[in-house]
Formats: C-alpha cells, sequence, structure tokens
C-alpha cells in the first residue's frame, strides 16, 4: 500500500492513532522489509562477539557487534537457553554505557553553600572523599551497644549503588563499606 507525506502527517498528527508508525501499520503497511534492512546496514561486515550482560545474576547472553573495534551494538543472543534473545530495560540499554554523548567525563564539585558545580581533578575528589569518610567515621563509631552487644558500626553513612554497576563491582564495594563498619547498604537497581 503506498502511502503519501499528506497520509503520514495525518496519521502522525493524529492523537487516536497513536505514533505515526502505528497509523501506518495499521492501515496494513508492513514495515518488516525496512526495519530487517536497517537491522542489517546497522551490523553489515560488523565482527560478533558474544558476551553476557553483566549488570545482574541472572547473566543475559549478549552479541556484541564491532566495526574497527568500535561497537556498533550490542543486542541478546537468540541462542541463549534462557533469555533467548531478549534482555531487560537495563541489558537492553548496554550500548548506552559505551557510546554516550551524555556521559559524564569530568569529576564534578559543589561546595556547601554554593549553587554552581565546578569541575575538579579525581585526585582531589578521591582525597576529599577519603577524608571525609574517615572524619565521620572516627566520630560515629560505635564498637559496643549500651548492652555490652558488641556491633562495630557506624550509623552516620549510607552506601548506594548505581543500576549500572556491575556484578564485580557491587561485591567488592559492599566488601569495602561492611569492613568499615556501614550497615546500611543498598543498590538503586532494587529501589
Ligand atoms: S540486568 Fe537484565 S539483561 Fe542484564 S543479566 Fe540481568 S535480567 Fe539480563
Amino acid at each position: 500500500m503506498l502511502v503519501g507525506r499528506r497520509d503520514f502527517l495525518r496519521l502522525t498528527a493524529s492523537a487516536g492513532a497513536g505514533t505515526a508508525i502505528g497509523g501506518l501499520v495499521g492501515l496494513g503497511v508492513t514495515l518488516a522489509p525496512a526495519v530487517a534492512r536497517a537491522q542489517e546496514l546497522r551490523i553489515k561486515d560488523a565482527k560478533t562477539t558474544p558476551s553476557i550482560c553483566p549488570f545482574c545474576s541472572v547473566g543475559c547472553a549478549t552479541l556484541i557487534h564491532t566495526v574497527d573495534g568500535k561497537i556498533v551494538n550490542i543486542e541478546g543472543d537468540p541462542r541463549s537457553p534462557h533469555n533467548e534473545g531478549t534482555l531487560c530495560p537495563k541489558g537492553a540499554a548496554i550500548y548506552q554505557l559505551h557510546m554516550n554523548p551524555n556521559r559524564a567525563t569530568t569529576v564534578l564539585h559543589r561546595k556547601p553553600g554554593a549553587k554552581d558545580w565546578e569541575v575538579v581533578e579525581l585526585e582531589w575528589a578521591m582525597d576529599r572523599v577519603a577524608e571525609l569518610i574517615k572524619k565521620t567515621r572516627d566520630e560515629t563509631f560505635i564498637d559496643k551497644l549500651p548492652n555490652g552487644k558488641l556491633v562495630n558500626m557506624t550509623p552516620a553513612m549510607f552506601a548506594l549503588g548505581g543500576a549500572t554497576l556491575d556484578n564485580e563491582f557491587n561485591h567488592v564495594c559492599q566488601k569495602f563499606w561492611r569492613g568499615l563498619g556501614v550497615v546500611a547498604i543498598e543498590n538503586q537497581a532494587r529501589i
């Protein structure tokens, strides 16, 4: 079925029609060849490397497509018996971890009371974080409760991991915080 520019715009503007693509499909237009061709072009001549999504213990299988050593696509591996080519939203966004113009590449610091952020050196930021952790722990550490129970903890710090931290990082991270006596440890993936 042929759809003119006017029909396409009408479908796009139509509130009841949902998306233009939905409207086109509703008119009986099949998008399969176009989608298949776009997919083919994106990964044409790409090297395919099997891998695993790093984000949770489900361990969904992925296929990573690279051209000249640069990642051009990551998708679920249909050969996997447990994810069968699918990925959850986190896994489906792995590509954006590698290729993303919005990714922060500098360390930002906002001084107490300031409203603007400023770029600082990573070394300075690491020293500042270490200094504040030590100070807070020293000031708040509780070795025993009033009833004599040994707890060796601080209630003054809280660790919150991000959804894109992988299994290995989270393992090391919780060991680090527990070693300092921090007991409030959570990961944004489960909140
Ligand atoms: S985060 Fe999602 S895609 Fe990744 S392994 Fe877990 S369930 Fe699979």
